[in-house]
């Protein structure tokens, strides 16, 4: 009879046992199911932004809310100084604390982080000698923090933070190491977007913006001229008998000097001015709100230091003088559109060619 009953006794404990374990299980695997969710929605909004503002802002926003944390912050690694930036952030507002650098290696769980490349996850701040406290966020009580890395190098961290003692655990790591990778992916997705955007637009000689791009550039200051009722000119130069300098010191030689032609072109005009290398030797720029009296200013001014300027041949010490002549047109004096305006620049470097070289013309009708 007591046997009877000691058996039954065990047959109940091993059942209640076993549900509490599937209600664990079961507490487990929903856990999982909610993160793998999240995962999957985090990336499905981030993987295809090719801009890297939108696409940190977007990464903070989701991770914020969806597991709703206290503070979900972005930091990227800037090389030159070694320290970790501020670069976006969601949850409690930040003032003061969005230019806070964090010193790699030196200070912080992220400074940590950044340095050993492992996650970092801390139960209690309070008693982490690690942790160091940003000005506005006062009321963290926990904190994670795992790397960013691209191949095996850190580029930034990603940081969440609670008001919770213990918010995080093992799966919360999993998740966000999960995370971080699918989030270096998207960032270095925008980095080769940039690049190839970057490429498409470049002179491979000069590093000046290419034709294709001038014409897109030119088309636009001419649409804003239009609508807020501007003026703006351009300038087309060439050298001056640059064959002839090819033919003596040779084709490598050649592309040197326009190197260098670009550089002391880009010093010698103004931020705003967009200059770009039009054809082999021709070079353009677009001067916004500038009329003739500005244009000739700068035509001149870029006239008589590459006249001046001693260019150096094949690298050595040998050094030669060049001249340019150039051409000025303006918006709307000279044409409504672009290709009557690059005409009427073209016309006036003609000009300016066929009266001797080494100097500056403006198109027709302003004559
Ligand atoms: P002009 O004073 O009338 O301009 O005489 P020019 O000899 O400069 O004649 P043109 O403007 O027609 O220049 C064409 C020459 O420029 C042909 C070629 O020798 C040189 N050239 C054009 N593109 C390049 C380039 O990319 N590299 C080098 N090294 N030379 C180039
Ligand atoms: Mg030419
Ligand atoms: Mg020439």
């Amino acid at each position: 009879m007591n046997n009877n009953n000691n058996l039954k006794d065990e047959e109940l404990v091993n059942k209640v046992a076993m549900s509490i374990e599937n209600a664990k299980l079961y507490e487990e695997t929903k856990k999982k199911v909610l993160q793998l969710k999240a995962i999957h929605e985090i990336s499905k909004d981030i993987i295809s932004i090719l801009d890297l503002d939108e696409l940190l802002q977007k990464i903070v926003d989701s991770i914020n809310n969806t597991f709703r944390y206290y503070h979900t912050i972005v930091f990227l690694v800037d090389k030159n100084s070694k320290e970790l930036v501020v670069k976006d952030y969601a949850g409690a507002p930040l003032n003061t604390a969005v230019k806070r650098r964090v010193k790699i290696g030196v200070e912080g769980i992220t400074g940590w982080v950044a340095k050993t490349g492992e996650p970092l996850l801390v139960n209690d701040v309070s008693k982490e000698p690690r942790y160091l406290q940003i000005e506005e966020l006062t009321d963290t009580k926990s904190e994670l923090a795992v790397p960013i890395k691209i191949k095996n190098e850190v580029i930034g961290v990603l940081d969440i933070q609670s008001v919770k003692l213990n918010a995080f655990d093992e799966s919360g790591i999993a998740t966000l190491t999960i995370l971080s990778e699918i989030i270096a992916i998207a960032i270095q997705n925008t980095y080769f977007y940039q690049e190839t955007e970057h490429l498409a637009i470049t002179d491979g000689l000069t590093k000046l913006y290419n034709s294709r791009y001038f014409y897109t550039a030119l088309q636009k200051e001419l649409e804003r001229s239009k609508r807020y009722g501007h003026s703006f000119s351009i300038i087309i130069f060439d050298i001056d008998d640059f064959k002839k300098y090819n033919d003596k010191y040779g084709h490598i030689a050649g592309d040197q000097l326009l190197q260098e032609l670009a550089r002391l072109t880009i010093k010698n005009c103004r931020n705003i001015d967009i200059i770009a290398r039009y054809g082999g030797e021709e070079f353009v720029i677009i001067l916004p709100e500038t009329k003739y009296n500005g244009a000739i200013k700068i035509a001149e001014r870029l006239r008589k230091e590459i006249k001046k300027h001693s260019f150096t041949i094949n690298k050595d010490e040998k050094k030669c003088k060049i001249t340019i002549s150039l051409g000025i047109a303006m918006y709307p004096k000279d044409a409504d559109n672009i290709k009557d305006l690059i005409k009427a620049a073209d016309k006036a470097l003609y000009k300016a060619k066929q009266a001797g070289k080494d100097r500056w013309s403006v198109a027709t009708s302003a004559n």
